[in-house]
């Protein structure tokens, strides 16, 4: 598998594409806007979109996802049921984050702990990831120990909680008892910024090292 990470929206979110090297088939993990941007990664690669993936329901994840789903025909898959608010909410997102108006939509499939995600030939692991949103979920890919975690955790900072129905302590939870578990090498992607390693973070990153407080 391959990927090619394309920042999108005035806030540099880190839109992800996640191709299969054997099929060409590709998954777009949280386009949130600039679809123009994402269809040219896509024709660089030689990628073959199959499918939508999200991480959370806020606009600059998802701002895109109505738009590249109608032109490219593609299922809208994720995230967990519980963001099901952030994504009825759009139009009100829209003026909160001070977007231009996107097109509503409602995801073919929303996922759970434990789920799985194909990409041509390449299984993504589905981890329940609540705290910054309830309905946060994250994609792991074992083999290449490579997950794209969204708004959970990034290089050196953790995700805000100070939305609605945000949770310090549930995120936290899901950043040292889900992620860090799967092993210091995991490289991530997070939804904004530069990428990292688990162990980097267990290291250093003041609000969720080992050696905190
Ligand atoms: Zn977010
Ligand atoms: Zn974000």
């Amino acid at each position: 598998m391959i990927y090619r990470v394309i920042p999108v929206t005035a806030f540099a979110q880190n839109c992800t594409i996640f191709m299969c090297e054997d099929t060409k088939k590709a998954a777009i993990i949280d386009p949130g806007g600039d679809v123009a941007k994402i269809e040219a990664a896509l024709a660089e690669m030689g990628a073959v979109a199959e499918k939508i993936l999200l991480t959370h329901g806020h606009l600059d994840h998802v701002g895109g996802t109505a738009e590249l789903a109608s032109k490219h025909q593609l299922p809208i898959i994720g995230p967990h049921k519980d963001d099901g608010f952030w994504i009825d909410a759009l139009a009100q997102q829209v003026q909160m984050f001070g977007f231009a108006p996107v097109e509503g939509f409602a995801p073919d499939q929303w996922l759970n702990d434990g789920d799985t995600v194909q990409v041509g030939n390449v299984e993504l692991n589905v981890i329940h990831a609540p705290g910054h949103t309830p309905g946060h979920v994250i994609f792991y890919q074992p083999e290449q120990q490579l997950a794209q975690v969204g708004d959970v955790l990034f290089n050196g900072s953790i995700g805000r909680t100070d939305f609605p129905k945000g949770n310090h302590d549930d995120l936290i939870h899901s950043i040292r008892e889900k992620l860090f578990p799967l092993g210091d090498e995991v490289r991530f992607i997070p939804g904004h910024g530069p990428e990292s390693t688990f162990g980097q973070e267990r290291r250093s990153n003041p609000f969720v090292s080992d050696h905190r407080g």
